[in-house]
């Protein structure tokens, strides 16, 4: 879907977006053993269910030390002239026009994601009681806004990890809220129509469009799943990039909220059900 998506940074797209799932979870091993080791108190909630969805660093230090390495996974001519642009990049995290929100939108995998007005994110009342669940929160929230902030020098290259990680989940969780607002479900509905959360694999729901759905509003507790409206059951995602994303990033009231603001989009209940049959005879059930 986003195949030749363009990353804020080389490094970023490239290692999110070209480098296979198993460079990508070495990569993020070697990223959890390190936290595990400096810093566990602040590591701990960044760890577990979401290191698979750690993301390589996008800071200067990083995009060096990988250059240097020769750990630059791809030849496309994408990396080759970002190499050429090193010294611009190194500088900082900015530099184009694209918003962390936009960029974040667009990384394959973050497809179940709809993009949150600024407002809604600037509105205190929004985010009441997200800064006690978040780790390295106004960081968090300056990068979510792309607001320079001045820290980006003085941080580490770990702690800059850390806060990469935390606007994540910081996002996922005002996401949660902003898609039960009307303006979040109009945004929804876009997606939805663009089939973008994937359909219903079960044959008789005829490739039914599904919606996002988390089976718990507490983070870390289970992965996105997607609710099929027809048979109203959920499934796995069909992406394996969207698998480990936290369900409560969603929530559990969503798709039925969803639903009864546009009972339109209702379809009718799955009626056809599927028989299994031996030699053709039906199966006796006890
Ligand atoms: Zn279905």
């Amino acid at each position: 879907m986003y195949m030749n998506r363009i990353g804020r940074e080389g490094v970023m797209s490239g290692s999110r977006g070209e480098i296979g799932s198993l460079d990508r979870k070495r990569i993020n091993d070697a990223l959890d053993k390190q936290l595990e080791k400096s810093s566990p108190s602040t590591s701990r909630g960044l760890n577990g269910k979401e290191k698979d969805r750690f993301s390589v660093p996008s800071f200067g230090g990083k995009q060096a030390d990988l250059r240097s390495a020769g750990l630059s996974k791809n030849k496309c001519s994408d990396e080759e002239s970002e190499t050429d642009s090193e010294e611009s990049d190194v500088s900082g995290s900015d530099g184009d026009d694209t918003t962390w929100i936009s960029w974040f939108c667009n990384i394959r995998g973050n497809e179940l994601f709809c993009e949150i007005d600024d407002e809604y994110i600037q509105d205190d009342f929004n985010l009441c009681g997200l800064s006690s669940q978040v780790p390295y929160y106004d960081y968090a929230l300056d990068l979510i806004l792309d607001v320079e902030s001045s820290h980006g020098d003085t941080f580490t290259e770990e702690q800059n990890e850390l806060v990469e990680s935390a606007a994540e989940m910081l996002y996922g969780l005002i996401h949660a809220r902003y898609i039960l607002t009307s303006k979040g479900m109009a945004a929804m509905l876009e997606k939805y129509k663009n089939y973008d959360f994937g359909r219903c694999p079960r044959v008789y729901c005829c490739g039914q469009p599904c919606l996002p759905v988390g089976q718990s509003d507490i983070s870390r507790s289970s992965t996105v799943k997607i609710y099929c409206p027809k048979c109203e059951d959920i499934y796995y995602p069909r992406s394996r990039f969207q698998g480990n994303i936290d369900g409560a990033y969603f929530g559990t009231t969503f798709p039925h909220l969803f639903l009864m603001s546009y009972p339109h989009i209702k379809p009718q209940k799955a009626s056809q059900r599927y028989t299994p049959r031996v030699f053709g005879f039906k199966i006796h059930k006890p």
